[in-house]
C-alpha cells in the first residue's frame, strides 16, 4: 500500500521555508541575510524533491485505483455471466455448466468447464472424437480438462493441444 508521507514532507519543507523567510524580515546584517538565504535555498530544494516524490506516489495510486476498478468490473461481469449457467451432468459422474435455455438467446446450446467456472472463468467446452474407440470427449482449451461423454479413455488417445502446456 502506498503512503502519503511525501505530501507531508512537502508541506513541512514549505513551512520551514516560510519560517526562514519570516526570520529574515528585519535583518540588516549582510552576513546574517546571506546565511538565511542558504538555509532558505536548502529548504526549497527539500520541498521540491518531496513534491516530486508526492507526484510519483500520486501516479502509483492512480494506477492502483485503475487496476482495482478493472478487477471490480471483471468480477461484476462474471457475476452476471455465471447466472446464465447451471450445473449439469454430461454423463454419470461427469459435470459441466450448461447454458440455461431461457438465457441462451441466439447462442447455440453449449457447456462451460466446471473447474474454470469455480475459478471465475468462462471456458466453452469443445467436442473432440478420439480414436481408438470413437470416444466423444468435451475438452476445455483453458485448463486442459477432458471429459469423456461417450466411450472410454484409451492409452493411445492424444490429449488436446491446450492440455500439453
Ligand atoms: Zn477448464
Amino acid at each position: 500500500m502506498v503512503d502519503i508521507s511525501a505530501i507531508a514532507g512537502t508541506v513541512s519543507a514549505l513551512k520551514g521555508a516560510m519560517d526562514i523567510s519570516k526570520a529574515m524580515i528585519g535583518l540588516h546584517d549582510a552576513q546574517a541575510i546571506q546565511s538565511k538565504i542558504i538555509e532558505l535555498n536548502a529548504q526549497i530544494l527539500e520541498a521540491q524533491s518531496s513534491a516530486f516524490l508526492a507526484n510519483e506516489e500520486r501516479s502509483t495510486l492512480i494506477e492502483h485505483v485503475r487496476q482495482l476498478e478493472k478487477e471490480v468490473a471483471d468480477l461484476k461481469a462474471w457475476e452476471a455471466e455465471k447466472q446464465r449457467y447451471q450445473l449439469a451432468e454430461l454423463t454419470t459422474g461427469v459435470t459441466a455448466y450448461a447454458i440455461k435455455e431461457e438465457m441462451r438467446g441466439a447462442e447455440p446450446s453449449h457447456h462451460i468447464c466446471a473447474s474454470c467456472y469455480q475459478e471465475g472463468h468462462k471456458s466453452i467446452l469443445q467436442r473432440e472424437i478420439r480414436n481408438p474407440g470413437m470416444a466423444h470427449v468435451d475438452v476445455c482449451q483453458r485448463c486442459g480438462s477432458d471429459l469423456y461423454v461417450i466411450g472410454m479413455r484409451h492409452p493411445d488417445h492424444k490429449k488436446s493441444t491446450a492440455s500439453r502446456r
